[in-house]
């Protein structure tokens, strides 16, 4: 496979097999995300993926989980998407599945007949970073999308039978904007009701994200804090949640509407607890 560096994949797919059909983002504007920073953007030649899935397909005959990448590969158009669809499914019979990163944008400037196409030729489970409810907070950290309109492509999706994996960043607001990216941050993803939800956390890294000005980083105790009122907040009645990735202070995991009281407990325990640092960022893993 011809991978080009950096590759990125959501831990869910760690199983599954890669094709890079783009290298890098096509937005590539968000403040907070340093994943494709230095690289162009650059579709690659569809007939070079399409042999690339054919020599694949007789490497690995078996292979029923893929994942295409770079960023927001929704953002091709629609029939260099159904083509490569269409070559996966006739060189792996046991085809289950195709995932890729998607921005709402994106998701929306196909029709609804377009997506039902994709969704017919295997296209699953789109991964969709909502970032924040808040469309002030959106435009200070410039991610160029419309918080309702993202709203809209996840339930359009979902109507569908396709599933979103919608993620959150807690700490995107900093210390003053925190309430309001919580609260609104639910209020979108009640209007989404996507089946997936994961809550990662936000940490600055001073000189290479470029944050807005005014921006004051939250401490560990404020994004745990943060998390108790985005989690009290949520009116989901059919969500896998996860916030359980290493940057997390405290992994957890559940199912809404079931498991929303324990979360709570679980949340309230951990600011109770003195364990957490209420100054700084606290313990970072390794790779942060
Ligand atoms: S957050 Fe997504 S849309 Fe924004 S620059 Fe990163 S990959 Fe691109």
């Amino acid at each position: 496979m011809n991978y080009r560096e950096p590759l990125f994949r959501p831990p869910a797919e760690a199983g599954s097999l890669i094709f890079q059909v783009a290298y890098g983002c096509p937005h590539n504007s968000c403040r907070f995300c340093l994943m494709y920073k230095g690289v162009k953007y650059n579709v690659r030649r569809t007939e070079d993926i399409l042999s690339e899935i054919e020599e694949a397909g007789r490497l690995y005959p078996g292979e029923r989980r893929f994942f295409l990448a770079d960023g927001d590969v929704m953002a091709l158009p629609f029939d260099a998407l159904r083509e490569i669809l269409e070559k996966l499914n006739r060189s792996f019979p046991n085809l289950a599945r195709v995932n890729s990163y998607a921005n709402a944008s994106s998701i929306l400037a196909f029709s609804k007949e377009e997506l039902s196409e994709l969704y017919r030729l295997k296209l699953n489970t789109l991964y969709i970073g909502l970032e924040t409810g808040s469309q002030d907070l959106l435009d200070k950290v410039g991610k160029k999308e419309d918080a309702e309109k993202m709203a809209v492509a996840v339930r359009l999706i979902q109507s569908l039978g396709m599933k979103a994996s919608v993620m959150v960043l807690l700490g995107l607001g900093g210390k003053s904007g925190a309430e309001e990216h919580a609260m609104r941050t639910a209020e979108i993803l009640n209007q989404m009701q996507s089946r997936l939800l994961s809550a990662l956390r936000f940490v600055e890294f001073p000189g290479k994200t470029r944050m807005f000005s005014g921006y004051e980083a939250s401490s560990e105790y404020d994004v745990v804090s943060e998390l108790f009122l985005l989690v009290k907040h949520l009116e989901l009645k059919r969500t896998v949640f996860r916030a359980n990735h290493s940057s997390n202070p405290l992994p957890l995991a559940g199912r809404f509407p079931q498991d929303k009281q324990t979360l709570l407990s679980e949340i309230q325990g951990m600011l109770q607890s003195n364990r957490l640092d209420r100054k700084g960022p606290g313990h970072l893993p390794l790779w942060l």
